[in-house]
């Protein structure tokens, strides 16, 4: 017998992870129904009459957060992603020689789906 991989403490790991940075996300921008992608949202105009660098200010705002937001994204739907295929059979193997992933890796990465030898990188 191999290591028992504990599927229901990588779902609890996978929710957190998948809060968090949902969390993180609607700080920043909201998620656009119409492409499914989150875009972040420009700060509220609260005083027009504001100078130019308040005007630089929040430009460089928003750039940060589309910038940040963008590496967010493909992390969260790789965890809906390990979340869908968490009840596969598959789930666990590696993608490449078929063995099942060691579970420090997966603990460490739930959304991995290559064993420590075919990891990429
Ligand atoms: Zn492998």
């Amino acid at each position: 017998m191999g290591t028992v991989i504990d599927k229901k403490k990588i779902k609890e790991k996978l929710e957190t992870e998948k809060d968090t940075l949902l969390e993180q996300l609607r700080d920043m921008g909201k998620l656009n129904p119409e492409t499914g992608e989150w875009e972040a949202t420009p700060e509220e105009v609260k005083f027009p009459e504001s100078d130019q660098n308040d005007m630089a200010d929040r430009f460089e705002d928003f750039e940060a957060r589309s910038s940040m937001m963008k590496t967010l994204e493909p992390r969260l739907n790789n965890i809906l992603k390990a979340l869908k295929g968490l009840n596969r059979e598959s789930f666990g193997r590696c993608e490449v020689c078929k063995k099942d992933i060691e579970m420090a890796r997966l603990e460490a990465n739930p959304a991995a789906r290559t064993c420590k030898k075919h990891m990429e990188g």
